[in-house]
């Protein structure tokens, strides 16, 4: 296999572990699941935090300012929005192994992530603090 090739599959790879470590992290969220069901899905979330951090080093690529830029852009947005449902967000923590941040707001405990790419929010429409 190329490296072209290999990379591409990395990618793939990468795409995938990050739906799965976003939909286990949503579903954990939610907390309406039966503890095995739990059990299963942070196992789910750290095996998936671990691959992506380990694709995140194989892929690494040089510093691109125009994704701090786009990152920076939709940090002010989910700030923007968790402010006028009443939240009150936290320091932006480093979600390395999804290759972006999180802030967990301080009142409720919903969070929401956020990479140059795009906005994730767990946060509900108005805080229940
Ligand atoms: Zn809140």
């Amino acid at each position: 296999m190329d490296r072209e090739n290999l990379e591409s599959k990395f990618k793939r790879m990468q795409l995938a572990y990050r739906n799965l470590f976003l939909g286990s992290l949503e579903l954990l969220e939610l907390n309406s699941l039966f503890w095995t069901e739990k059990l299963l899905l942070r196992l789910v979330n750290s095996l998936s935090r671990k691959r992506l951090q380990a694709l995140k080093d194989v892929l690494a690529e040089g510093g691109d300012n125009e994704d701090n830029v786009l990152l920076r852009e939709n940090m002010m947005e989910a700030q923007v929005v968790a402010a006028l449902g009443g939240h009150q967000l936290g320091s932006w923590e480093t979600a390395e192994e999804a290759d972006g941040y999180q802030a967990v707001c301080l009142i409720c405990d919903g969070s929401v992530f956020v990479s140059e790419k795009t906005i994730y929010s767990i946060l509900t429409d108005s805080c229940t603090g």
